[in-house]
């Protein structure tokens, strides 16, 4: 009988995937070789099926890189159900084990299975989140996340964004920590605060998964009481990021919940890290953990040890809307990430995001991920744009 009725459901097949990088306008990552206009570190993704339908999805990934995962792909992919996302994502893992798991591989699988959900709420009417399970929520509150400066100029950054509406921000990397100079970290942390909107947030992010991160515990005990002083809501990549034994000492110790977790991919990884009790907010980032079928994962299993999960969301228009989604389909979210002023959110959609007069965001209830991507728009900065839409045109 169910064997009778799976036959009976049309099958939507994949024809082809499209990974389309972004160029000229990233915004800038702070990280210590920072990213050149020449550079890409987020690519789009599309698959197109024979349906007519086409899924977007996106990487956080150089385009080059995304591209030969897509082409070693293909294989497994090519006339595959799109309607069967979390399937088919698993096939992609479970051939490409010994390929490079965890790293190009996977953040590539991670756009590819953002773009099959979205096929299937396309071809069902039904928006993501109804389909990972039920909406919890219709809209929620984006924090805008910005680049930490000298004082005067952080300053003037969190009026910038308070006066477009945000009311809850995470200041981050820039001289925080790198400097050798606990004045200059405590003086831009208050600038910040000073700043704020009535009843607003502010979470610090030292940034501890750039290159040659130099500080240690004894540096993260001590600014983690600095932050305390400041009504920080969370201290975010104190450490580097493997070093799990000092993240578990660090939590236990201080006063400012810890988070982490935006480089690690795959749920495997996070596993010590929740059993051990390393963070307080765990922050996987659904553009490269391996796409919402794992992120659901882990945010479940991090709700389970009693874990909090705010998603990483420094990404594009297409990662916000995967993250908005999970955002409704899982209990207990209360934030998503924001990076301010980046064309790659904010220039992408016919029908870009706004925030209400409280600060939040509506979690679109369209079909898919909700939201529409402006083909000219990505023209700007995806030099194979029409290839992507080529299927649509
Ligand atoms: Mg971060």
């Amino acid at each position: 009988m169910i064997e009778e009725r799976s036959q009976a459901i049309p099958k939507v097949r994949i024809t082809g995937i499209v990974a389309a990088p972004l160029f000229g306008d990233s915004p800038p990552g702070g990280w210590s070789n920072e990213i050149q206009p020449t550079d890409s570190v987020h690519t789009l993704i599309a698959v197109h099926t024979d349906a007519g339908i086409t899924g977007f999805g996106s990487v956080f990934t150089d385009g080059r890189l995304a591209a030969a995962a897509v082409a070693h792909l293909a294989p497994l992919y090519l006339g595959e159900n799109a309607l069967e996302p979390e399937r088919v994502s698993e096939k992609l893992h479970q051939n490409s084990f010994w390929m490079g798991r965890g790293g190009t591989l996977t953040h590539a699988i991670s756009g590819i299975d953002i773009a099959l959900w979205d096929i299937l709420g396309k071809a069902t009417g039904l928006p993501v989140g109804m389909l990972l399970g039920g909406r919890h929520r219709e809209k929620v509150q984006p924090y805008c996340s910005v680049l930490m400066e000298e004082p005067g100029p952080m300053a003037e950054v969190i009026v910038r964004f308070r006066e477009q509406g945000f009311r809850a921000f995470k200041i981050g990397w820039g001289p925080f920590g790198r400097r050798d100079d606990p004045k200059l970290d405590e003086a831009i942390v208050a600038a910040a605060r000073a700043e704020l909107p009535e009843g607003g947030k502010l979470m610090v992010d030292a940034g501890g998964s750039d290159a040659y991160w130099p500080n240690g515990l004894k540096w993260a005990l001590r600014t983690a009481d600095m932050l305390a002083d400041h009504e920080v809501s969370w201290f975010e990549e104190a450490l580097v990021p493997d070093a799990l034994e000092d993240f578990v000492t660090l939590r236990q110790t201080s006063r400012v919940p810890i988070s982490g977790g935006e480089v690690m991919t795959r749920r495997q990884a996070f596993l010590p890290f929740l059993v051990q009790r390393a963070f307080d907010i765990v922050q996987p980032d659904v553009t490269k953990v391996g796409g919402l079928s794992e992120q659901r994962r882990i945010a479940r299993t991090a709700q389970d040890f009693g874990v909090r999960y705010v998603g990483h969301g420094w990404n594009t228009a297409l990662g916000l809307a995967a993250d908005l989604q999970l955002a409704a389909a899982l209990p207990n979210v209360d934030l998503v990430e924001y990076i301010g002023g980046s064309a790659y959110v904010d220039g992408l959609l016919t029908d870009p995001f706004t925030l209400d007069a409280d600060g939040n965001l509506s979690i679109p209830d369209r079909p898919g991920l909700g939201v529409t991507l402006d083909p000219e728009k990505v023209a700007r900065y995806a030099p194979n744009a029409a290839q992507m839409f080529a299927q649509e045109a």
